[in-house]
Parts: C-alpha cells; structure tokens; sequence
C-alpha cells in the first residue's frame, strides 16, 4: 500500500511521490523535501502553534519508518513587526531579543521530544537570498514600487487563489487580506519588500533600503536551501491565505516552475471548545501548562493522537485522560521488564508483531490516520498483557516485544520518555510522597492524591498499586 496524505491543492489524497518520479522500492527515492513555516520569535509560543509543530515532526518521523528519507526545513522569523515593537519596548537589539525567544522556543521542541530538522534558517540572515528573488520578480515584471516599499501584483498571476479556492471577488471583499498600513494598488497585492519607517532597523540593498515582507522569507529560504520544487509544505489552515498562496505567487512567478507537489495543513487547536484567547482565559503557552504540573510527555501524546485534519479541542480533563493511556504503556513496560521464564519463543508473537506493524502502517498510510494506528497500538497492549496474565511470554518474547514498541516509539515519541531517568533521586523523598498520597486517598482527596502521582512521573518515577502496597519504580 501506497502512502497518501491529503494534498489542499489537489483536494484529494495524494501519493507521496518524492521528487516527482514514481520508483519501484521506497528506498529508490530522493529524500523528501519538506518545509514548515516556523515561529515568529517574539514570546512564547502557545498549545495551538505547538500543535502544528509536533504534526510535523509526527510527519518526518513516520516517513522515515517508512524508509523514506527526509531533508526538512523550519524558517525562525525573527524581522517582523512583532519582534521589532519588542525589543524597541525592551530597549534592547532586535538580535539580543530574538536570540532570547529562539532559545526558549527551542528549549519548548525539546521538552515535547520533537527531533531537530536539518535545517533552521533566520530570516536576518537570509537577506541576500530575498534580494535575490525579489530582484528577479522586479525583472520580471512582478513588482512595483511605491512610496519605497515594493508590492507584487496579485492581477498579474493568474491561477492567484489556486490553493485557497478564493475566487478575486472573496479576495477583494475585505476581511481576508493581509492587513498592512502601506498604500498599493490593489486590496490584494502585498509588499515584498518594505521602506523603513523611522528609527527601524533596515538593510541597504540593490532593491533599495528597506526590511522584507513575511511572505517572501519562506519563497527565498525553500529556493537557497533546496534549488528546485519541494515534496511538501506544511503549516497549519490558517497560513492557507494569503501566506502560503503569496508564496506560491512569488515563487513561480519568479522562477517559472512548480513550487511544491505537496500541501499539508494542520487544522485548529480550540481550548475548551472556543478560539483560544487571552481575554477568554483559555489562552495556554506550553510553559503555562508545564508549570501547573502537566508533562511535556502527555501534551505531544494528545497533540499526536488528534487527526491533523480534524479540529483539536484542548482541555485539561484530556491531559488526564492522556496521563491514563501513558500509565498502559508505563505499566506494560514494568512487566515486561519483570519477565524472567527462560525457553524457547511462543510462536505467537512473531505473527502478533508483525500484525502491529501491518495495522499500524495500513491505518497511518491513509492519509496519516493516526487516531486509528493508535487504537491499532492499544489493541496490541491488550493482547501482550493478556498473554502476561497467562504467563505465556518468555524472556525472549519479553525483549522482541520491546523491540518492537521501540519502533513505533520512533514514530509516536512518547512511549518510552528518555531522558527521564534521573540518577540522583531520593528514595526517601519518594516514599515520603507515597505515604502523603496514601494519606490523601484514605481521607478521599483524590485531587491531591492525584497531583502526587503526576509529580513523581514527572521526575520519570512511575507508581505501581498493588493489593498490599505501592510500589515505584524509574521509568527508562
Ligand atoms: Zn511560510
């Protein structure tokens, strides 16, 4: 079976042809070339935004279980109107603002266990790379100037809309273009390049002085880093229009050739059911999350098992929910780990593995289906703790099932959390915290008793009740 994801400029759900030509084996094709429009660095960034950022790193790592290999870009923004009012509040150098935000973006992908690309290009210093498209657009025929900034004529591409299915008359009717305060010709056409304004930071180029237009950042960054047209391009519903159907204008117009195969997008994250928002309250960043004692491991296992192309609501009572699935799989791994019984293999679990991988690889090819891989997964969790119950596994059974899991952790991310065991941890502390626990249940807080018990996973400390105690153990 082929892999196929739906592709917003098709509108269908296309195989994934990397490089364009059909091959025989998986291991025949070109890496997949793949670009994320990433984070404008100007505060933290929130639940919604990281809802697309862990899709694409769900995406990159099942495309590589795939045997694909992948070559993928995430742009950093760190020139905008954002960032520029900031560090101007801050009376700080746009860099030293930035570079804070960078960091701390980066520090939020590690604590979701998303991998690192293979390239994080910043706008500021891919300056040379827009001067180089915006000069042949203004070569071209596709730009004009006007009061010092530069602007691309929407009119003059004609299948501008193509990705968005707006037709010129929805465009022009108000609310949807890409609001800016400098003056053009058309309610459409959007600026390039833009004249500074007083005391802002600015660049001296042959296309005149000046900072550039979002848009052409992503177009300037897919043609330097990767030459030619791209496999993929994500992001998420809401950069559709105008961004990326600008950055489909740019870019052929420019070069005279196809700019991506490939479209995905990654639809909302509502919180409680609304649009997140500050003035709602329902406005989380993950940092918020993390420090009311919710775990980066059960925010990317609900962010991952959500289809990307179903609206996600976000809630807390699902983050329980979460940290409910993630004990099965904690609890799984204890047990099989405590599987001693020497002897030959049952010659089941071959044919039960392999039926996992088969399931799971059927459910996520259509279309990256991965609620149903995941239901795929928990199945096979059921089976492996039923066959422990019989105790009809040996030591043997015990590691290829590990083994096994390992695989789709490649893919999931969060099954086995690395990085968690932690070797100065203080039995007595965790006893103290089990008897304060036991305490809490017998006078039915179960609140509290709760919190406990995600404090301690927290520090990678799992809990196990049985009949006659709790027992803990370091989760690997
Ligand atoms: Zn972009």
């Amino acid at each position: 079976m082929a892999l196929r994801i739906y592709n917003t400029l098709t509108g269908s759900a296309d195989e994934l042809v990397p490089g364009g030509i059909k091959k025989e084996k998986i291991g025949d094709y070109p890496p997949v070339t793949i670009y994320s429009c990433g984070p404008t660095v100007y505060g933290y960034a929130h639940i919604g935004n990281f809802r697309t950022f862990v899709f694409n790193d769900f995406l990159r790592r099942y495309l590589k279980f795939r045997g694909f290999r992948v070559d993928h870009a995430m742009n950093i923004t760190d020139v905008d109107d954002k960032t520029i009012a900031g560090a101007v509040t801050e009376s700080i150098s746009l860099k030293e603002y930035t570079e804070r935000y960078t960091a701390i973006f980066q520090e939020d992908l590690t604590a979701l266990n998303i991998e690192p690309v293979e390239h994080t290009p910043k706008a500021t210093e891919s300056i040379g790379a827009m001067i180089e498209i915006i000069d042949l657009l203004v070569k071209k025929g596709y730009a004009y100037a006007m009061e010092g900034s530069l602007y691309f004529p929407v009119d003059r591409f004609k299948s501008y809309g193509r990705l968005s299915r707006l037709n010129s008359r929805e465009i022009k009717s108000g609310l949807r273009y890409d609001t800016d305060e400098y003056a053009k010709d058309d309610v459409r056409d959007f600026v390039l390049w833009k004249a500074p304004k007083e005391n802002e930071i600015y660049w001296d180029t042959p296309v005149g002085k000046g900072r550039p237009g979002w848009h052409i950042e992503c177009s300037a960054m897919i043609r330097k880093i990767f030459k030619t047209t791209i496999d993929i391009h994500t992001g998420g519903v809401d950069l559709i229009f105008p961004h990326h159907e600008n950055e489909i204008a740019q870019s052929e117009a420019a070069y005279g050739e196809q700019f991506v195969r490939h479209w995905i997008h990654v639809e909302h994250l509502l919180v409680n059911g609304s649009k997140m928002s500050k003035s709602l309250g329902n406005f989380y960043t993950l940092r918020d999350l993390l420090a009311k004692g919710y775990s980066a491991r059960s925010i990317r296992f609900l962010l991952v098992s959500a289809h990307y192309r179903k609206q996600f609501n976000f809630t807390i009572d699902g983050i329980s929910q979460a940290d409910q699935a993630l004990e099965r799989f904690d609890n799984l791994l204890i047990r099989l780990k405590e599987i001693k019984k020497e002897g030959a293999p049952n010659p089941h679990v071959p044919n039960l593995i392999d039926s996992i991988f088969a399931d799971f690889t059927g459910a996520v090819d259509d279309d990256l289906n991965i609620s149903r891989g995941m239901g795929m997964v928990f199945e096979f969790i059921h089976a492996v703790n039923t066959m422990i119950n019989d105790e009809k596994l040996t030591r043997m059974d015990a590691d290829s099932i590990m083994l096994a899991l390992k695989k789709i952790d490649a893919v999931l991310g969060f099954i086995f959390s690395e990085g968690s065991e932690k070797p100065g941890i203080d039995a007595a502390w965790v006893e103290s915290m089990i008897a304060e626990r036991l305490a809490a249940r017998n006078s039915k807080d179960y609140g509290r008793a709760d919190a406990i018990r995600r404090i301690l996973l927290e520090k990678g400390i799992i809990l196990e009740d049985t009949r006659e105690d709790t027992r803990w153990k370091i989760r690997n």
